[in-house]
């Protein structure tokens, strides 16, 4: 799939607030600075389509962008930034919980994690909690560029075997990607693609 068309069509941090349109809906959710904005411009051929923010963590809203007019790339809040306050995160939790949990459009969840990095635990109690409420899900690797070609393989193992430990029968569906280099891009397109066509 070739993205011709992203418009911006709505933020808000009211989960009832979302598009009416059913339009299957892909969500792209991770902690702050593990290259979200980066990723879904390059997906999407715009520069500055998600906004990288000056101030990571401020932005709490979840930002719905139609794409080739069939469905919805949602760009959600990035997740674990220390810097929040208690009652931001309370918030937070809530309508998060609530777009996972209602929305009935969600067709996938992508989870992104950056590749350089031992799993974290925050990262892996979302996902444990997606499983938890049924909620299909993919990981995307995020700056793979930045690590050799070689040692991808070992940072995804060693993803697996977390994720084992956390009770996971399988590796889930799973994309190496960069921004810098594009990688992964066509396939993860691909793959919403075939989704869409299900
Ligand atoms: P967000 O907070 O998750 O939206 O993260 P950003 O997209 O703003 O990226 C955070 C930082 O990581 C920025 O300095 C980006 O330039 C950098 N970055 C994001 N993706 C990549 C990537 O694929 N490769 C490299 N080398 N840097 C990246």
């Amino acid at each position: 799939m070739k993205i011709n068309t992203a418009e911006f069509i709505v933020s808000n941090s009211d989960a009832s607030l979302c598009p009416k349109e059913m339009l299957p809906e892909y969500a792209f959710i991770g902690r702050s600075n593990v290259g979200k904005s980066s990723l879904i411009n390059m997906i999407t051929n715009h520069k500055k389509l998600a906004k990288t923010s000056a101030r990571p963590g401020k932005t709490q809203l979840i930002n719905h962008f139609k794409i080739n007019s069939n469905w919805f790339l949602v760009d959600l809040p990035g997740y674990g930034f220390a810097k929040v306050s208690k009652s931001t995160k309370a918030t937070f939790q809530k309508f998060i919980t609530e777009y996972f949990e209602k929305r009935e459009q969600l067709t996938c969840a992508f989870i992104l994690i950056d590749i350089r990095l031992e799993a974290q635990k925050i990262d892996l109690e979302f996902i444990n909690y997606l499983g938890t409420i049924e909620v299909p899900f993919c990981i995307i690797f995020t700056k793979a560029d930045k690590i050799g070609k070689t040692k991808i393989d070992a940072a995804v193992a060693a993803y697996r075997k977390a994720l084992l430990a956390n009770n996971w029968e399988e590796m889930p569906q799973h994309f190496v990607t960069s921004s810098e280099t594009a990688l992964g891009k066509d396939e993860l397109l691909q793959f919403i693609d075939d989704v869409n066509h299900e």
